[in-house]
């Protein structure tokens, strides 16, 4: 197993790499990230598991045991990364997961349910906008409607990228994980708190509410050179004030608020800008901090748009509420630690996981340690060993799940 888990890494390297950041570019539909699923295909089909998609592009390996029936154990993650991402966020759980199906092997633990490992598309949303696109779709919170409007950056269609990579079937609804008693997500963890209670895996007790909301900005467009200063209507500077204000917020409400994403028009040194359009993601503790925390920040924009003669115009792009883990589930995946019980944490990142425990799938999730708490950049990392230990971890989890007791 320790063999093959260091072969699939090696494997899954270089695909999509920066030579000059050393980060992944790996978005849905594109080229590196359809190298992934054809690897993915090829350890499916070597494992004699058979593969299985919906219209969104998700992806299901089953291994079905001779006389093995009933509702199944899926287990799984994704493949694609954020724009300059690290190479661990997704591709460790969709890795681990074919390495404890040979450790599974390997031990001769022959689940009696049929096993699945899952690879769901656009988990990050860095195309489309909308994280956890794949799971959103096949369990109907993005509906068929919304993915009809889906576009890109360059303006092409989801609809459109889907047929161009071949994806059979329609986008919406699917039945892929119908028939499915409960859905493991192996994930780097992305913070330290691992690393704090020195432990090299983890399990997940709830994951933090969140959204993403879209901030227009609108003045007017003028010389930077023949405009004085107190004559202008500038929205960068709204915009500026803006991001101090949530950071200010967040820190002191002890939750999260990011500006990551801007477009300015007309985007040029030499002038003060028309428009500008910026992304906040924010989450918190609770569904209620976190609609205290957003509408304080719009509030505090709003107030100081009105201050410099512009306006603001706030859209909620995507909500997603707060998601309590399977408890038991967790507390069983957590007595798997033995001596020293797996610490159960909450997570403040999204991941399918959650969208399918807020679809009422019995769900869990484990963490690998990160040496640093990085994510979404080159620098994001795991120990090998510890990498290691979250494979047998999930190995020990899914025999739990599906192989019956003495
Ligand atoms: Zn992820």
């Amino acid at each position: 197993m320790t063999a093959d888990f260091e072969q699939m890494w090696r494997d899954l390297a270089p695909v999509g790499r920066s030579a000059a950041s050393g980060g992944y570019f790996r978005q849905p539909f594109a080229s590196a990230e359809r190298e992934c699923e054809t690897w993915f295909r090829e350890q499916a089909a070597a494992r004699g598991l058979a593969v299985e998609g919906d219209g969104n592009g998700n992806l299901v390996a089953w291994w079905r045991p001779e006389g093995a029936s009933g509702p199944a154990v899926v287990t799984g993650s994704h493949l694609d990364s954020v724009l300059d991402g690290g190479a661990y966020d997704g591709p460790l759980g969709v890795v681990s997961a074919l390495a404890a199906v040979d450790l599974l092997r390997e031990r001769g633990d022959e689940p009696t349910v049929p096993l699945g490992v899952a690879v769901f598309v656009e988990e990050e949303g860095s195309r489309f906008g909308i994280a956890c696109l794949g799971s959103r779709l096949m369990t109907g919170v993005t509906t068929r409607e919304q993915a009809a409007e889906l576009r890109d950056r360059d303006g092409v269609r989801l609809l459109d990228a889907l047929e161009a990579a071949g994806v059979e079937g329609e986008a919406g609804p699917s039945d892929l994980l119908d028939d499915v008693s409960c859905f493991v997500e192996l994930h780097v963890e992305q913070g330290r708190d691992l690393v704090d209670r020195d432990a090299a895996v983890g399990v997940a007790s709830a994951m933090w509410p969140h959204g993403r909301y879209r901030y227009d900005f609108t003045g007017q467009a003028n010389h930077a050179g023949t405009t004085r200063m107190e004559d202008r209507r500038d929205p960068m500077l709204s915009y500026a004030m803006t991001v101090l204000a949530a950071n200010k917020q967040a820190r002191e409400s002890g939750q999260r608020a990011t500006f990551g994403r801007i477009d300015v028009r007309p985007n040029g040194t030499n002038a003060v800008p028309s428009a500008v359009t910026a992304w906040l993601d924010a989450r918190a503790e609770s569904t209620e901090a976190l609609e205290s925390l957003v509408a304080e920040i719009e509030r505090l924009g709003t107030e100081r748009a009105g201050r410099d003669g512009t306006s603001l115009r706030v859209t909620t792009e995507a909500a997603s509420p707060q998601v309590d883990f399977d408890p038991d589930t967790a507390r069983r995946l957590a007595a798997l630690g033995g001596d020293r019980p797996w610490p159960v944490i909450p997570t403040m990142a999204g991941h399918d996981a959650g969208i399918l425990a807020a679809a009422g799938r019995r769900t869990a999730m484990l963490f690998v340690r990160n040496p640093t708490g990085v994510s979404h950049s080159p620098d994001e990392h795991a120990e090998t060993a510890d990498c290691l230990l979250g494979v047998e971890a999930l190995a020990d989890a899914l025999t739990a799940l599906t192989v019956p007791g003495p």
